[in-house]
């Protein structure tokens, strides 16, 4: 199992881990506001193909 550092208590825990176990720290989803952002961009480019 991958685990990496809690900012909020520098304990190691799941990777997948949205919120840390031991002291509730929740970690920030890079990759979903990557997602977001990118069909952001997509959704602005169709409407600038289609108007
Ligand atoms: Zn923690």
């Amino acid at each position: 199992m991958k685990t990496k550092e809690c900012p909020g208590c520098a304990m190691d825990v799941d990777k997948d881990a949205d919120v840390c176990p031991i002291c509730g720290y929740e970690f920030p989803k890079q990759s979903l506001s990557l997602q977001i952002a990118v069909w952001v961009f997509i959704a602005l480019m169709l409407f600038w193909i289609l108007f």
